[in-house]
């Protein structure tokens, strides 16, 4: 019996109680055997056991505030066994009123203490005559109380290890997110690019990547004409852009650094890259950043190379970045503001 209280977890707590009770109640001749929660001087029932059967007061509860005589004795974390309620009635006058209205004629209270405190109640009361308490009941009962205060602070402990526990898994979460998000635009940052790109180069439910670099044009100038902070802005609207056109599509882009974007598209054909690049060009320009040193076009835009690959054989994930990059430097050199491509002729 002590083993299944022990070993039971908070679900099944009660169920444990109640089959560990009535066994107790009967071997040792008692009429009712209750454990109550303390709380801010209101004492509820939490599990209840009545050889009669009758309704388990599960949840009820009374104040202890005016039971004086209680609230001393409990002081002293001692059992108080009282082996005939009528003597109560001149010094613990509310004390003997509520055990009389609930027909308690002998009672016996264990308080459960969990360090210094007292949580709960071990009461075990007869209700026919009043009895006096045997030492044998008193041994049981006093071992079933240390027992239930030691499961109590089992729970409790288990509890506070859970709670910790999930706070340590939250801000693990929350560290991750953090050292795989740039800061300034909330875009993926490199790591998570490389990491996907690894694992897109490696499937084998890819028929085809696409990896786009995308470069702020005359970026430094932007910096020197309108400031640091400005530039920062300007570098949001930028991320903002993109991904307005490759999220919806489930396309990822990443600030890899700097004023450099990258993106990444699986399974699409080299058409559909080409006209996503482009509409990312486009929606860049259209928010018509002023940019006067970046003639002729006089507001902010990007260069976007493309790299696309039919996926056939395993593939050097280096191999897609430097084609990407070797499609930029083509646009930056053919004037900026545009989109070229590696292959750059279109297969499809
Ligand atoms: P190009 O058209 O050839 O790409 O010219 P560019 O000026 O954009 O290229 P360059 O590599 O010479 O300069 C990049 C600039 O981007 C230099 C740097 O000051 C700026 N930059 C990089 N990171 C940040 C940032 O986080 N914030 C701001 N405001 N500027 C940045
Ligand atoms: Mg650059
Ligand atoms: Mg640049």
């Amino acid at each position: 019996m002590s083993l299944n209280i022990l070993t039971c977890n908070e679900e099944s707590m009660a169920t444990v109680m109640y089959r560990a009770f009535e066994p107790i109640g009967s071997l040792l001749n008692i009429d009712r055997l209750s454990v109550l929660a303390v709380e801010d001087n209101v004492a509820k029932y939490r599990y209840s056991w009545r050889s009669d059967g009758s309704d388990n007061p599960y949840g009820q509860g009374f104040n202890i505030d005016s039971m004086t005589f209680l609230q001393r004795r409990l002081r002293s974390l001692e059992p108080i066994l009282v082996n005939d309620t009528e003597t109560l009635r001149r010094d613990a006058e509310n004390e003997y009123q509520m055990l009389s209205e609930l027909s308690i004629q002998s009672v016996a209270i264990f308080p459960l203490i969990d360090g210094k405190s007292i949580f709960g109640l071990l009461v075990a009361s007869n209700t026919k005559e009043p009895s006096p308490w045997s030492d044998t009941q008193k041994t049981i009962l006093s071992r079933l109380s240390t027992t239930v205060s030691e499961l109590h602070i089992r729970m409790r402990n288990q509890k506070e290890m859970t709670a910790l526990q999930d706070e340590l898994i939250e801000a693990n979460q929350r560290l991750h997110i953090a050292a795989e998000t740039d800061e300034l635009t909330g875009l993926p940052n490199r790591r998570p690019f490389m990491n996907e790109l690894e694992h897109h180069a490696n499937s084998l439910y890819v028929s085809t990547i696409t990896t786009m670099m995308i470069d702020v044009d005359h970026f430094k100038q932007y910096n020197d004409l309108y400031g640091h902070v400005q530039g920062d802005f300007a570098l949001r609207y930028v991320a903002n852009a993109l991904k307005h056109i490759l999220a919806p599509c489930g396309h990822m882009v990443a600030r890899i650094g700097g004023e450099e974007f990258c993106a990444l598209l699986i399974n699409v054909s080299h058409q559909e890259a080409l006209v996503l690049a482009e509409r990312m060009r486009l929606e860049v320009s259209d928010l018509k950043i002023p940019h006067t040193g970046n003639e002729p076009f006089g507001v902010l835009s990007v260069s976007i190379g493309v790299s696309h690959q039919v996926v056939d054989e395993q593939i050097a994930t280096q191999l897609l970045l430097e084609n990407a990059d070797a499609a930029l430097y083509r646009a930056k050199e053919k004037g900026r503001n545009q989109v070229q491509s590696e292959p750059s002729e279109n297969k499809q």
